[in-house]
């Protein structure tokens, strides 16, 4: 299958070249001149690899800009919608497609269920089918794709692009970029859900000024995507950032991996469902029995995020003691790596305003010093969208290099 365009990634085997996109991609649009003083590269190298750029579609010239009077000076931009990337989120009950173009502006989206207790024949042919939907002529230009980025939650080999674990499935050692490079002909990259999250804040969200962050997903279950120096960490074996199994309660929950009182027994959202259904047993009043017709094992944290809409007293403070929780996770993310910003993404992240007020007061009070205590914590900008967002930036960034 050749219609897809393999010859573009080889092309920006050269880090001049990726530089030089990158350039035109954060300042567009800049001129020849302007990108020769800040690479510190001859004007005829500049203007060598323009050339190849434009040829190859990447960037196109402009007479758009800044103009002194008299004649408008020929600029560069890159060509946004001649390429595009396909991103992928692997959640616990579906898969998340979006289609983005140069700029991670999102141009198309599906979404496909994923079956109770998947195989990993299951999980593949899922994923096959969502990509061949968005590559089919009716839907967009299949020849525009360069690359496919996939999300995945637990641990991910990034180098072989496998996934080496995967806990709600309960699957391990799943060979997505090999299965799908072999499917579709092009560039696939893997990486954990919360890295390509943090990824996704970092170049499009709110993270770009940050070289030291931490994305926090806050789902299911409960990741972090650790960027130090403008870097993802992987540490040792990919496990970095596994904070939804730190104990925050010795005597709390017991946990999926076993342990007692991890975060995510406490703060993800089956815990916010699981914390109310207790409480009400116990004779609680709360509008959340309205909505669920008084039947307690219809209660999960959609139910309780709802009802905390509605002005549901209980709920609030439900959500607001799940902040305190989170807040102590943070604390200690802020203790050991000490990051300008923390990010809160991920379907629970929906309710994060009835978070923050407890999350808050709770880094105020254990934060060890000021700075510490006024460390920023945002809502992500990419909303749900985020993880996969940030998996066509694993394709981006081999394009682009980022001086
Ligand atoms: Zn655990």
């Amino acid at each position: 299958m050749s219609k897809y365009r393999r010859g573009s990634f080889q092309l920006m085997k050269s880090i001049n070249r990726s530089i030089i996109l990158n350039m035109i991609r954060e300042q567009g649009p800049i001129s020849r001149a302007e990108i020769a003083k800040q690479s510190s590269l001859t004007p005829p190298t500049v203007g060598n690899i323009v050339k190849e750029l434009i040829a190859s579609n990447f960037v196109i010239e402009t007479t758009q800009g800044a103009s002194q009077g008299g004649r408008k000076p020929t600029l560069l931009e890159i060509n946004a919608d001649n390429f595009y990337i396909i991103g992928i989120d692997v959640g616990r009950f579906k898969m998340n497609f979006v289609v983005t173009n140069l700029f991670g502006e999102l141009k198309d989206q599906t979404s496909f269920e994923i079956k109770e207790h998947p195989d990993e024949a299951e999980i593949l042919s899922t994923m096959k089918e969502g990509i061949y939907h968005l590559l089919s002529p009716a839907k967009n230009d299949p020849e525009k794709f360069i690359g496919i980025g996939v999300g995945m939650h637990g641990i991910v080999d990034v180098t072989h692009g496998i996934s080496l674990f995967a806990p709600s499935f309960q699957l391990y050692n799943i060979p997505i970029k090999e299965v799908l490079e072999e499917e579709f002909k092009m560039i696939v990259k893997v990486e954990n859900d919360a890295r390509t999250m943090t990824l996704g804040e970092s170049w499009f969200g709110n993270g770009n000024d940050a070289d030291n962050m931490v994305g926090v997903n806050v789902g299911h279950g409960i990741g972090a995507g650790v960027m130090i120096n403008g870097r993802l960490f992987h540490g040792e074996d990919s496990i970095a950032g596994e904070i939804g199994h730190v104990t925050i309660d010795l005597s709390g929950p017991k946990c999926s991996c076993g342990n007692y009182g991890c975060l995510q027994t406490l703060a993800n959202g089956p815990a916010i469902g699981e914390r109310a259904k207790k409480e009400l047993k116990t004779g609680k009043k709360s509008k959340i029995l309205e909505l669920v017709d008084h039947d307690l094992e219809k209660i999960d944290g959609e139910i309780v995020y709802l009802a905390a809409l509605e002005g549901d007293d209980f709920s609030i403070e439900l959500l607001s003691q799940t902040g305190r929780y989170l807040g102590i996770g943070l604390v200690n993310l802020i203790h050991t790596l000490n990051p300008k910003r923390i990010i809160i993404g991920g379907g629970v992240s929906k309710a994060g305003d009835f978070l923050m007020t407890g999350l808050e007061e709770t880094i105020q009070a254990r934060g060890l010093t000021q700075k510490a205590k006024e460390t920023s914590i945002v809502l992500a900008k990419l909303g749900e969208n985020g993880s996969a967002i940030g998996a066509c930036v694993l394709i981006l960034e081999e394009f682009f290099v980022r001086q």
